[in-house]
């Protein structure tokens, strides 16, 4: 990556409240809104930085099911053409909107699986992308993060077979070189929580640390994801009690995102997310 495009450089401006760093336009297949209408409310909600992370889902066992994305309203095979026509929209909206003082970055969200790990690998490297995050959606290609999937999936593990797993794969993911950060750190919890109960929000206590230990060695960094308390949760993405591990292990956020998947929720809750960042993690504890 080129100087100018780390913008993890300069962290205070992205946990500042201004920035919303993770925005699916309709180019990704759950999504509704051009990256025009976006940015377009970026200006109305006075956000400064907006960074669109649309899903780049490449598990070939599940091509029927999210290998997609969406040009011109039509659902196309993820191919490398279609990835840059994408880039390439988004540069467009850089240059578009920099005189009206929002800066727009060309992100991918990337659902990693270790066994895609050197396709990711290939097509990743030849990507012009400002900021690549980091996903585990899957776990045993089956998708823990989507309702019509995730019961099947818990219904066969226990809460403790389920979290060593996720973090097993989290571990590799940050290990991998491929991502500037990881999101949603723990957001296993989206189904999770429901299924399993309270316990879920202590079940990482066995498996965290060496997950905590591979983004820091790798310098990768994690969000603060405010999805979370749109489906219910009282927490962020991670919870108070990871992202304080995640301080006392020398991990650093550097980004919130509301992973937005509409336009009316852009930047919703970001602001109260950069004072959690700030005075929680950043500066409280010492
Ligand atoms: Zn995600
Ligand atoms: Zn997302």
């Amino acid at each position: 990556m080129g100087e100018e495009k780390q913008p993890m450089d300069k962290i205070e401006d992205l946990i500042d409240g201004y920035s919303d760093f993770h925005v699916h336009p309709d180019y990704s297949k759950d999504a509704c809104g051009s990256v025009d209408e976006y940015c377009q409310k970026a200006i109305e909600l006075g956000l400064k930085r907006i960074c669109f992370t649309t899903h780049y889902d490449a598990d070939p066992e599940r091509k029927e099911i999210d290998y997609f994305m969406r040009v011109d309203g039509k659902l196309k095979v993820i191919t490398p053409k279609i990835v840059q026509r994408y880039i390439d929209d988004v540069k467009e909206a850089k240059k578009k909107y920099s005189s009206s003082g929002l800066e727009v970055f060309v992100g991918l969200e990337v659902d990693y699986a270790p066994h895609i790990e050197k396709d990711l690998k290939g097509v990743l490297s030849g990507l012009d992308l400002d900021y690549t995050l980091g996903a585990i959606h899957c776990l045993d290609h089956t998708a823990i993060t989507a309702s019509s999937e995730a019961y099947k999936y818990f219904q066969k593990k226990t809460l403790k077979e389920f979290i060593r797993e996720y973090y097993r794969v989290f571990t590799l993911a940050s290990s991998s070189g491929l991502f500037d950060s990881m999101a949603h750190l723990d957001g296993y919890r989206k189904y999770g929580l429901d299924f399993y109960g309270k316990d879920i929000m202590v079940a990482h206590r066995e498996f965290i640390e060496p997950a905590l230990e591979a983004l820091k060695r790798n310098n990768v960094g994690i969000e603060v994801n405010t999805q979370a308390r749109r489906r219910g949760q009282n927490e962020f993405y991670p919870s108070r009690e990871i992202l304080s591990l995640a301080k006392k292990a020398g991990v650093k956020v550097v980004a919130i995102g509301s992973d937005a998947h509409r336009v009316e929720d852009l930047g919703k809750d970001i602001k109260e997310a950069a004072s959690l960042v700030k005075d929680f993690f950043y500066l409280k504890i010492k």
